[in-house]
């Protein structure tokens, strides 16, 4: 067992009160009583009436309190939507926008996809009809490209504001400036109880309007030593919870996918052990990859009796809202990504999460009764080594594709675009010299037609320079297969614990050589042999589902081709054209093996294989890396051996022969060792 310690509690706005009963929440009869019963329902007059009265309006209110699903609604009734005119509403999350289009849609009484859609990136659900659209930031950014005064809109609500993404912040700078010519769009930048002050001022002192919240009070628990091994403590707590605890559902939050589904398993595990020892515990995870007819689990109702564990991403911190929960159990971690402008290197790290962001988690058990918080870290650690808020992503990323997408606007001057918060210096500086060496902007900066067409894929720069890439090395076809696979890596092997040799046999099946890119264009590409079935899939321990997505991505990516005069073609076997044209993508992710290991190329950074690769064993003197996870150590992750000319063939503007030869050969007399560059 664990001992946790009652430290302070979450203040509330309500008295402590006994949980409902499963019973009493079923029988909150029809859909239209639960919107009545929202916290934000007796404040609609009132709401439109401030919309009508100011262009800007910040909208604060507590998670739960109906910002999302019913605001667009109240604008809908309103006739907003008039002469075919739209509502845009963006989520951070794909998974976000998704489901809470999907419980619009069912409020409303349409059909997903009519009148009520979604829209995330490489996928659309929505139709001619559809004018209240749920979107994720990155697709209205993209809207912006098509329709730069974003005139089909009558109003765009900015939601989850305070979660500060990259394109959220962007959006930001644009739609403020739109709004200045087009004084009949209405915009509503929605957010949790976090900030709202500074978008105020950041547009031009908008009004706040305030959704008095509705919280119970919430007891926060902390453990009274640290925890070395959080998934483990997380998997007691929850039992510990279960046994002990009145009636309640219980929140756990957790970093990612893999994660969750081991958390998952590990409870299933157990419970299964304890048999009929305990009542029944249902266990349902939630996360951005997790299919939708998963995703709507969560939400329903728990049998009589039973208890319902969900183990979720951050989307349940704000994003999300679940009925019922009473617990939470908050290991106190997230994954973040960062960069490191110095080195370009960009990596996704779990890292302690913000007290700003233990609070909404904390708050997450006080929405229909009085609940408990059950921290997986001492009251000291909270104290002393939590940051208070989380760094806007502006500042913790890379912004090849924002400075691509602002410069295809029209937008030149990016160091005095209209930021929240400024990115560092150095980020915008090496994005737009990758940009420039990756052939997007030429030396005076200014877009070329390369990078407009780089521009009119929806995928990072790299990515889209080796699909245009493929028409040089005529090895189209097996390009789209690969820039689809990388976009659903690492959710493309399923491993079940009880057949890991079985499933780790099935995988090392599809090896060969060159490297993980054409692994994974060897897995497609049987997969498409055996007609796209899940059987296959069964049979070879490949996710059908990641299948089905790499081939819904592929099939939209091949469409763009003819915009961007890609011609359709296949490389018939010859691999070293597929190894190039990825090359030349990727050049940027180049390392080296040295007496030391793997150095990158440019910046010298000691990196590893990542050990679920097929070059682990191997060790290639040279390759280039999709991406870098710091974990224990910076792995590289989708590893494809190349050669070093390669290099001086796709990109002799970045690399010089100079740079490319062996420290270690024996140093050649300096007549005959002239390079490239000497020679002219
Ligand atoms: P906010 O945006 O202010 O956080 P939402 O509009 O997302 O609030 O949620 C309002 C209420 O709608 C929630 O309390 C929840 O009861 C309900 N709700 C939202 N999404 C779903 C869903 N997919 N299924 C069932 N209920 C949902
Ligand atoms: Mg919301």
């Amino acid at each position: 067992t664990i001992e946790f310690v009652r430290a302070t509690q979450l203040q509330g706005d309500e008295e402590p009160s006994a949980p409902p009963t499963s019973t009493q929440a079923q029988q909150k009869e029809s859909i239209q009583a639960v919107r009545r019963s929202l916290p934000v329902f007796p404040f609609r007059e009132e709401l439109l009436a401030a919309i009508a009265n100011h262009q800007v309006l910040i909208i604060e209110g507590e998670t739960g309190s109906g910002k999302t699903t019913q605001i667009p609604q109240y604008l809908f009734e309103e006739g907003y939507t008039k002469k075919g005119m739209k509502i845009a509403c963006t989520q951070p999350r794909r998974v976000a926008a998704m489901s809470v289009a999907a419980r619009v849609a069912r409020e409303m009484g349409v059909k997903l996809g009519n009148e009520v859609g979604y829209s995330i990136r490489f996928e659309d659900c929505t139709s001619e009809r559809t004018v209240l659209r749920y979107m994720t930031d990155g697709m209205l950014l993209r809207e912006f490209l098509s329709e730069p005064d974003l005139a089909s809109y009558s109003v765009v609500m900015v939601d989850e504001a305070h979660e500060r993404t990259l394109h959220t912040d962007i959006l930001f700078g644009l739609i403020k400036d739109v709004a200045r010519f087009r004084p009949e769009l209405k915009v509503l930048v929605a957010s949790a109880t976090l900030d709202t002050a500074r978008f105020s001022t950041f547009f031009d002192d908008a009004p706040v309007f305030r959704i008095p919240g509705r919280r119970f009070p919430v007891d926060i628990f902390y453990t009274k030593a640290p925890e070395a091994d959080y998934l483990e403590a997380c998997v007691v707590s929850v039992l510990q919870i279960h046994v002990t605890q009145p009636p309640g559902d219980i929140l756990v939050f957790l970093t990612g996918q893999e994660e969750i589904e081991a958390a998952c398993e590990m409870l299933q595990d157990r419970c299964r052990r304890l048999g009929s020892k305990i009542r029944e515990l249902l266990v349902l995870p939630i996360y951005a990859n997790l299919p939708s007819d998963m995703q709507a689990r969560i939400f329903q109702p728990t049998p009589p009796g039973a208890r319902k564990v969900v183990v979720a991403t951050n989307i349940a911190e704000t994003s999300l809202t679940i009925e019922g929960i009473i617990y939470v159990l908050d290991p106190g971690f997230c994954k973040q990504k960062s960069y490191n402008p110095r080195t370009g290197m960009e990596s996704l790290t779990v890292t302690p999460c913000s007290k700003a962001s233990a609070n909404q988690r904390a708050g997450r058990a006080g929405r229909v009764a009085a609940g408990k918080c059950f921290r997986l870290y001492t009251a000291w650690a909270y104290q002393h080594e939590l940051e208070e808020t989380t760094v806007p992503e502006i500042q913790r990323t890379s912004l090849g594709n924002v400075v691509l997408l602002l410069k295809s606007l029209g937008i030149h001057d990016l160091m005095h675009f209209d930021f929240l918060d400024a990115p560092p210096y150095e980020t915008l500086l090496l994005a737009l010299e990758q940009l420039y060496a990756l052939g997007a902007l030429n030396h005076l900066g200014e877009l070329t037609t390369s990078g407009r067409k780089m521009a009119e894929l929806p995928v990072d720069p790299m990515l889209s320079k080796m699909i245009l890439a493929s028409e040089k090395y005529s090895c189209s076809e097996e390009i789209l297969t690969v820039a689809a696979m990388l976009s659903v890596n690492n959710s493309i092997f399923y491993r079940p614990k009880d057949k890991v040799v079985h499933a780790d046999n099935a995988r090392v099946n599809f090896f060969l050589p060159g490297g993980d890119h054409l692994v994974l264009l060897n897995v497609y590409t049987q997969w498409a042999e055996s007609g796209y079935s899940s059987q296959w899939c069964y049979e070879n321990f490949v996710q059908f589902r990641s299948m089905r997505r790499a081939r819904d991505v592929r099939e939209q990516l091949e469409g763009l081709l003819e915009r961007v005069e890609v011609g359709l073609s296949s490389c018939q076997g010859d691999y070293i054209r597929v190894r190039k044209a990825i090359t030349a993508g990727y050049f940027y992710h180049t390392a080296r093996l040295t007496r030391s290991g793997y150095r990158t190329v440019k910046q010298q950074q000691t990196v590893f294989i990542h050990p679920n690769s097929s070059l682990f064993e191997q060790q290639p003197r040279w390759l280039l890396y999709h991406e870098l996870v710091l974990t224990t150590k910076e792995f590289m992750r989708q590893v494809l051996e190349i050669e070093s000319s390669w290099l001086l063939e796709v990109a002799p503007h970045y690399y010089k022969a100079k740079e490319l030869e062996d420290p270690h050969a024996k140093k050649m007399p300096k007549k005959i060792g002239k390079t490239r560059e000497e020679l002219g």
